[in-house]
């Protein structure tokens, strides 16, 4: 394999002091060490990084060896983590093959084995996540592309979509969520393949799959996402019991505005949007074959989440405090002067009294009244 080699200086105030400590140390004990993947691509896009990924050719073991203060982490494959802070690592991953063991399904199940970096290139998902970047020579080492498809603001995948896709679903997701962040247009080879393996997603764990979620809507251009995860078809993947409206587009761009203001924001708030119409919509059916409102109410929200669940799981006290932010949407509806102080102090009010202030701004304008009522009652 050929690579390209392009000299680009980086200004030194982008790059992370400490991944280019951590690389400074591994390249000192005789390794190749590289920054890799989103950072190198945000960087050549002027965004500011999420993280500083680094590749390297030394096994886990020795960059552990290296760092007093680092950890081994990952099942499917071993990573060290470098600590810097309680809240701040860099991540660096030894340089590993595509050789991949999969399932009968085609799905993954061990890439655990080590390479050279024109194995670790073909092993990533897209040409624009391939970029390698050294902070010695200050050059960019690109085998596949990824340098001219930056510039044409393109996606490609590496090697056959189709398998590709196959071997990790995951892939499609992530190719909307890229693709809009950036604002790039997908190949034709990745959309056809998305079309035609967008099923393929139901073999996914709920649990990677709800962490993938928090990625894809977590952001400045979460409704965005949302419109194209629809428009492909993988929607129906993620929340079968979900349906575009009013009220998901206000909270997906309420969620947007939030983050651009840097406040802070709960996957809470986004599953409870995603389901309430299905769960009212239960609600309703099940009201109509039994008198008691509430137990209607518990009903219908455990139906919804278990149905929600067998595609995307949700944490217990996730589940348990979407629950309680629709049980309270009726109460809240009432307007009772007597249950002010009671609502008042609930601890999921404020959640609950955001949620009923944006079903009255987009699906449910019969509630502004209700809305100003708690508006004014915690003043
Ligand atoms: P960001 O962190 O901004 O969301 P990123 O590109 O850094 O984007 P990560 O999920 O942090 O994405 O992954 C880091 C790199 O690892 C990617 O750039 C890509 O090269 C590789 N990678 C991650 N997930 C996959 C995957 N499912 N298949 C193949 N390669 C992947
Ligand atoms: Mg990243």
């Amino acid at each position: 394999m050929k690579a390209i080699h392009q000299s680009i200086k980086f200004d030194k105030k982008l790059l992370d002091k400490d991944a280019l400590r951590v690389i400074n140390v591994i390249n000192k004990a005789g390794f190749k060490a590289y920054l890799v993947g989103g950072c190198v691509r945000d960087l050549l896009l002027n965004l500011k990084p999420k993280d500083f990924d680094i590749a390297t050719n030394a096994k886990p073991e020795q960059v552990h060896k290296l760092f007093k203060r680092s950890r081994l982490i990952g099942r499917r494959f071993r990573l060290v983590h470098v600590v810097f802070s309680a809240r701040k690592f860099i991540e660096v991953a030894t340089f590993r093959s595509g050789k991949v063991q999969t399932a009968k399904n085609g799905v993954v199940i061990r890439d655990n084995c080590y390479g050279n970096i024109e194995d670790d290139v073909v092993r990533r998902d897209f040409n624009i996540n391939a970029l390698y970047y050294d902070i010695k020579t200050q050059e960019i080492i690109d085998y596949v592309g990824g340098l001219e498809d930056i510039k044409a603001k393109e996606m490609h995948i590496i090697g056959n979509p189709g398998i590709r896709f196959e071997q990790d679903p995951v892939r499609m997701i992530r190719a909307i969520r890229f693709q809009t962040k950036l604002e790039f247009q997908l190949s034709y080879e990745i959309k056809s393949a998305i079309f035609e393996q967008a099923s393929l997603l139901g073999n996914i764990s709920t649990v990677r799959l709800y962490e993938e979620c928090i990625k894809l809507f977590h952001n400045e251009y979460g409704f965005e996402v949302y419109e194209r995860l629809e428009k492909y078809g993988l929607l129906k993947y993620l929340f079968k019991q979900t349906h575009k409206n009013e009220f998901i587009k206000k909270a997906l761009l309420n969620t947007s505005d939030r983050i651009k203001k840097n406040q802070s924001v709960t996957p809470v708030f986004l599953f409870a949007v995603f389901l309430w119409r299905a769960y009212n919509e239960r609600f309703i059916a099940l009201k109509k074959k039994q008198s008691c409102s509430s137990l209607a109410m518990k009903q219908a929200s455990e139906e919804v989440i278990i149905n929600q669940i067998k595609q995307v799981s949700l944490p217990r006290w996730l589940s348990a405090i979407i629950k309680d932010i629709w049980l309270m949407q009726s109460r809240l509806e009432k307007m009772q002067p007597k249950k002010v102080k009671v609502l008042l102090s609930n601890p999921r009010f404020r959640m609950a009294y955001d949620f009923l202030l944006l079903r009255s701004m987009s699906i449910n304008p019969e509630l502004v009244e209700a809305a100003k009522f708690w508006t004014k009652a915690q003043q």
